[in-house]
């Protein structure tokens, strides 16, 4: 089976979701750059506070910073058989300098996940989560006992940027960056378009399909 997957989709696809259940499944790490800048944000880091800023106004945080923060974590010893990227690279520039810098950086397989705007944006506005990062739905995924993490017993809150006005933005800043990135990974012939509409099983279902072929 594959081990080294990149996921690609819009903000609240369902990227973490899905790349925490194919990583629990494939026993690679799941490396994800949102939830590591936010450990960064929560632990008052120097670096959590610049970007902070920036998260919240819906941009990308500077390139060196994401590439850099992927290249170590991926240097660890657990991710030396595989690995699940969840929300990097995010544009071709982020791609070539990955490619550039990390030996075997080109994916297995790139899975590009397809939900219509209207579910996007159902996923974004029921997203809750806990300041450990564990995250659920207020319909399709809710927590046993409401606004409580089952996991630590910690309140649920929204992410500062999922608000409708950031939202809009990171929707925007993914529509700029998406297609170039496309592009890319379809030239290096690891591109698989992935239907992530329906339940979570089914998505992972499919998404297991793919990767196993
Ligand atoms: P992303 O990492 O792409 O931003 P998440 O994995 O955090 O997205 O999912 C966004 C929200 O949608 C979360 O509240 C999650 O519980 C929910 N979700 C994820 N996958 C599905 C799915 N297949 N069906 C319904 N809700 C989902
Ligand atoms: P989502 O997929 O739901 O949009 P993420 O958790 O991946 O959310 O990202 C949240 C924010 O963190 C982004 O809007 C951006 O500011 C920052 N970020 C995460 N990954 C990257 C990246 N690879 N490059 C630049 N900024 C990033």
């Amino acid at each position: 089976m594959d081990k080294r997957i990149v996921l690609l989709g819009p903000p609240g696809a369902g990227k973490g979701t899905l790349a925490r259940r194919l990583a629990e499944e494939m026993s690679v790490p799941h490396v994800a750059t949102g939830d590591m800048l936010r450990a960064e944000v929560a632990e008052g880091t120097e670096l959590g506070r610049r970007a902070k800023q920036i998260m919240d106004s819906g941009e990308l945080v500077p390139h060196e910073i994401v590439v850099e923060m992927a290249i170590e974590r991926l240097g660890r010893a657990d991710a030396a058989t595989g690995w699940i990227l969840d929300g990097f690279p995010r544009d071709v520039e982020q791609a070539v300098d990955f490619e550039r810098r990390f030996d075997s950086a080109v994916p297995d397989v790139c899975l590009y996940m397809k939900v219509d705007t209207g579910e996007i944006i159902r996923r974004i506005t029921g997203r809750r989560v806990c300041p450990r990062g564990h995250v659920y739905h207020v319909e399709s995924n809710p927590p046993r006992k409401e606004g409580i993490c089952d996991e630590d017993g910690l309140a649920l809150t929204q992410r500062d940027d999922d608000t409708e006005h950031v939202v809009a933005k990171r929707l925007e800043v993914y529509q700029e960056e998406i297609g170039p990135l496309v592009d890319h990974y379809d030239e290096l012939g690891v591109l698989r378009r992935l239907d992530a509409s329906g339940d979570t099983e089914s998505v992972q279902t499919r998404a297991l399909g793919i990767v196993s072929q």
